[in-house]
């Protein structure tokens, strides 16, 4: 692999780990259209800064980082103005506009990276850097809610799971169907209830996270949801969501969706981590084995998240 050259205000990371995440495979899938290519996939990323490009001054030789899915945005436009930078129409994202963190060195703007809590090694850190703060940023949008469920128990809920658990709500987890070994990892981290997602759960919720990409359970989930309950649609593309009838929605429910991430929600995530303290449980794979680790993604077989391991 050619070695890249940090830019202006960009540093050069050896990659010591970086993350796989369901983004990737609608990446490499072409659910997502606009990709560079060629393309280094991975917005996961926790390694080591290796040279400073011109004028960086937040980091030096040697400093941990992370670089998560914002990776670059214009900071002139209303959203860049009115802190919902994740909202910019010039965006770039980790992996996708940008080359990513499945290779030994990746380049990044230092104004997007951050800083990794000591605690974390940097396999267990990976996850943190898109399930946990994305996933973070949509356990926010349920404001309150004292009974969540989580639709999907992969990286991102295993992660939200304990956050919200420490939050004092109660978590219920929504697996495939007939998932058992997902419902018992869930029980494992504390959730009150796990079943299907075909399942109603024994009480109605006040905010449910949908995190598997199927449109389905849009309103397989707002059904669970008491009046006045949200509904996040928390993943970056879902196939097609059915029509339903109004009665589901009435009651000043409410069906929103997550997009991406603030430099503000690493910030915030990155101190409360290590509190709760969340624990991610990380599969490692070799990097030349990240097709291996995408088929298992996309299958279903894993309980917790892949990690790339240089
Ligand atoms: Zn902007
Ligand atoms: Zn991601």
């Amino acid at each position: 692999m050619k070695v890249p050259t940090p830019g202006p205000g960009q540093v050069l990371i050896r990659v010591h780990a970086c993350a796989v995440c369901r983004t990737d495979l609608h990446v490499v899938d072409g659910d997502l259209t606009e990709p560079k290519l060629p393309l280094v996939p991975g917005h996961e990323i926790v390694g080591s800064v290796a040279t400073l490009g011109p004028g960086v001054d937040r980091f030096a030789v040697g400093d941990r980082v992370g670089v998560p899915w914002l990776g670059w945005t214009c900071g002139e436009c209303e959203f860049c103005r009115s802190n919902h930078e994740n909202l910019c129409a010039q965006a770039r994202f980790t992996g996708y506009q940008i080359d990513g963190g499945y290779g030994e060195f990746t380049v990044a703007d230092q104004r997007f990276c951050f800083a990794i809590p000591a605690t974390y090694s940097d396999i267990e850190a990976a996850p943190l850097l898109c399930a946990g703060l994305i996933g973070y940023r949509s356990l926010r949008m349920t404001g309150d809610a004292r009974r969540l469920g989580l639709y999907g128990f992969g990286a991102a809920a295993h992660i939200i799971a304990q956050v919200a658990r420490w939050q004092g709500r109660r978590v219920y987890a929504f697996t495939s169907p007939g998932d058992t070994d997902a419902q018992a990892f869930a029980r494992e981290l504390g959730v009150v209830w796990a079943g299907g997602s075909d399942q109603p759960p024994p009480e109605l919720l006040d905010a449910a996270i949908v995190f598997a990409p199927v449109g389905s359970l849009v309103p397989t989930a707002l059904r669970a949801v008491e009046r006045g309950g949200t509904v996040v649609c928390a993943g970056i593309h879902m196939s097609p969501i059915p029509s339903f009838p109004h009665d589901i929605l009435w009651g000043e429910r409410v069906v929103r969706s997550v997009a991406n991430l603030t430099r503000a929600d690493g910030e915030a995530f990155f101190a409360l981590a290590p509190k709760v303290p969340v624990k991610t449980r990380a599969l490692p794979y070799g990097l030349e084995q990240a097709n291996q680790a995408l088929d298992d993604l996309r299958a279903g077989r894993l309980q917790g998240a892949a990690v790339l391991v240089a």
